[in-house]
């Protein structure tokens, strides 16, 4: 028999949706949506399979999915193509056959926003649900607005195995794009666990470098207190008093910007600026073990990405250089631009321990550490987030001699 082969390709155009679902994750565009099952919509309704004398046409599946994925919109796009391809496709009375999805699509509207909000198990049983209310109401309120009474007995009950199988496949889909969307949500979760143990790492450093500013204020709050003083020194002294405290409230600020919760926005960002945020938040740590962090850059370049995923990929990047120099040394951040392929090369450069070349390898693998209290999460973070934004990054080293981070990104505009 070969229907065989058409319903795997059948079963295959289904999963497509599947493939590129992490786009529609990153980007969560309702048109976006809307697109991803169109065209598994359209190529099921083109060719539809024959089985056992009744039509397998799996429409149904991409239909429901994509509306109760994509929200409202994608739902009246998703349904409203259905019916114009419907028209295109010819031998069908289309008042009837809206009349005859009415129901399913109000259905779909009102539980849309509870969906959204369902766990897997839920998702996956009104998925089935939904299914196997649109395959029995359409045909049979389509044959009945048609004149034909006896549809329901006479074909209706006998394609039921079917109409289970299809409801089936459904519910698999569905199961599928539940455990991608909670595979993309650990891997977010795991960012921002990250995040905040670089917050707390660093904040002893942090707390360590405001201390300065403020015994210099101290001291010299003394000294104005002093009546003998001249009005010229005094006025010296307030303006060193003020500008320490500037100082002191700049590296808290830095801080905190890190700790900041972050959007999930893409935007355009100024690689230099960014480069400049970043080693102002390294900076305490830096000091406090000796580094001297050396910004360089030619021309302005521009990125896409979200702003402070990319500041915190290059934050773990330099924490590591910073640890891998015990004794100090230099770190080095900068960036050339290539015309030619559009990208810039992100370089980032220290004087330390170095990886040979099997350490190397193992980088970004989770719980690959080589510190007491590591967790080798940084550079699995720092390789997801370059990877997220289209990126290239190699490493390169020499035991005792430094590493080099090298990061390829393409350029915006
Ligand atoms: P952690 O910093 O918690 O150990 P990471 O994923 O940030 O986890 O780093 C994993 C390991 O990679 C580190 O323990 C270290 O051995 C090595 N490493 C990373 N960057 C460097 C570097 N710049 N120089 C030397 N070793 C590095
Ligand atoms: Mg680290």
């Amino acid at each position: 028999m070969h229907f065989h082969s058409d319903l795997i390709l059948n079963a295959f155009i289904i999963l497509l949706p599947l493939i590129f679902y992490r786009l529609v994750y990153k980007y969560k565009n309702p048109v976006f949506v809307f697109l991803l099952f169109l065209v598994p919509l359209i190529i099921t309704m083109t060719f539809p399979v024959e089985v056992f004398n009744s039509v397998l046409d799996l429409r149904g599946i991409p239909l429901i999915i994509g509306s109760l994925y994509g929200g409202i919109y994608s739902s009246f796009l998703l349904f409203g193509s259905l019916l114009a391809y419907r028209q295109i496709l010819g031998g069908i009375d289309l008042i009837h056959y809206m009349i005859a999805l009415l129901p399913t699509l109000v259905l779909i509207l009102f539980i849309i926003k509870k969906f959204a909000k369902a766990n897997s198990k839920k998702k996956m049983l009104t998925v089935f649900g939904i299914c196997l209310f649109l395959r029995t109401t359409v045909v049979n309120l389509y044959y009945l607005l048609e004149g034909d009474a006896n549809y329901f007995t006479d074909s209706f009950v006998a394609s039921l195995p079917i109409i289970l199988v299809q409801c089936i496949m459904a519910t698999i889909l569905v199961f599928m794009i539940e455990t991608i969307r909670n595979n993309i949500q650990i891997q977010e979760e795991i960012i921002k666990t990250e995040k905040m143990k670089v917050v707390s790492e660093i904040a002893a450093s942090v707390a360590h470098e405001v201390r300065n500013p403020l015994t210099t204020v101290r001291g010299f709050i003394q000294l104005l207190s002093d009546p003998t003083l001249t009005d010229r020194k005094r006025k010296e002294f307030s303006c060193i008093t003020l500008e320490e405290l500037d100082r002191a409230e700049s590296i808290i600020s830095d801080y905190l910007s890190l700790a900041k919760p972050q959007n999930e926005k893409l935007e355009p960002i100024l690689l230099g600026k960014a480069l400049v945020k970043a080693s102002q938040i390294l900076s305490s740590y830096a000091n406090l073990h000796n580094v001297e962090i050396i910004i360089n850059y030619d021309l302005p370049a521009t990125v896409i990405g979200n702003k402070s995923k990319f500041r915190q990929a290059i934050i773990n990047i330099g924490k590591n250089a910073i640890e891998a120099m015990p004794d100090g040394g230099k770190l080095s951040l900068k960036y050339v631009t290539d015309d030619h392929s559009r990208s810039v090369t992100l370089t980032i450069c220290d004087t330390g321990v170095g990886m040979n070349s099997e350490q190397i390898n193992r980088l970004g693998s989770p719980y690959y550490s080589t510190k007491d209290k590591g967790t080798g999460l940084g550079t699995m973070v720092i390789f997801n987030i370059i990877r997220g934004m289209n990126g290239h990054i190699e490493v390169q080293s020499k035991k005792g001699e430094g590493t080099t981070y090298l990061i390829r990104l393409p350029l915006h505009n």
